[in-house]
């Protein structure tokens, strides 16, 4: 990616939200797809579920759908094929349906180009938090196991604390508020970035009101993504990773 392209995506940023520059002080993470590859696991999932109860959604469209709440996702496809919502009891069994499937694949490995790009974050000086709709209990250890001396547990938010979800910007405006409370400093909006995979997501992050790079870790097109507001975008974490040094000096990270 182009300095100047980055540049551009900063000043139109910063012109739209009354700020004369950006000074990163903090990174919201969110996990499936950007910090784990574990997408491709709920894909499949969706897929072979809603295929047992005689349902079509194509594995590519449950990268459309992620973030949402299970429910959210069954209803879409019950209006669109048989033009009424699913009952309590169709969605509880579907749901679980699709837990049980997913909890047999095998454990999502990190995605390429994580770790050292945390370092590198780190490193700068700028606090990783994580921002999640994923609610597994085990979550923190993970994290901690895969990203060692990188993450906090006072730095992370899950479904154990949001009410609505993404793509509510309720996630993120909560990370915010945890990282004001943790570093005592008052932060705005042109303190943070959001680094997303997921439309949904993007959403979030646009909508409350940071600067949201998008790494497009699955199989849409990049549009699913700047469409929703994205500022920037790459292909992966790696080549994030690759560029972050040119990144963290048109954010004004600070050490
Ligand atoms: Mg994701």
């Amino acid at each position: 990616m182009e300095k100047s392209h980055i540049e551009a995506a900063v000043a139109k940023y910063c012109s739209a939200h009354g700020y004369d520059r950006l000074s990163v002080r903090a990174a919201m993470f969110d996990m499936d797809g950007v910090l784990f590859d574990s997408m491709k696991n709920h894909a499949y999932s969706w897929h072979e579920t809603m295929k047992h109860f005689g349902f079509d959604l194509p594995e590519w469209e449950a990268y459309m759908h992620e973030g949402r709440t299970g429910a959210g996702t069954i209803n879409i496809v019950s209006n669109r094929e048989r033009g009424h919502d699913a009952t309590e009891e169709e969605i509880a069994s579907i749901y679980k349906y699709k837990s049980d499937l997913f909890s047999t694949r095998p454990t999502a490995p990190r995605m390429p180009g994580s770790y050292e790009l945390l370092t590198k974050v780190k490193e700068c000086g700028v606090t990783p938090l994580v921002v999640t709709g994923s609610g597994q209990v085990t979550l923190l250890e993970r994290l901690n196991r895969n990203f060692p001396n990188i993450f906090c547990k006072d730095l992370m938010v899950t479904a154990f604390d949001v009410k609505y979800g993404k793509p509510n910007p309720e996630p993120y405006l909560m990370g915010m508020e945890k990282m004001k409370a943790v570093s005592k400093e008052s932060l705005s909006e042109n303190n943070f970035i959001v680094v997303e995979n997921a439309p949904l997501g993007v959403q979030a992050g646009v909508a409350a009101g940071v600067f949201t790079i998008a790494v497009n870790t699955g199989p849409l097109p990049d549009d699913a993504l700047l469409s929703q507001g994205a500022n920037i975008l790459f292909h992966s974490m790696q080549e994030f990773c690759d560029n972050w040094e040119m990144v963290a000096e048109v954010l004004g990270v600070v050490e």
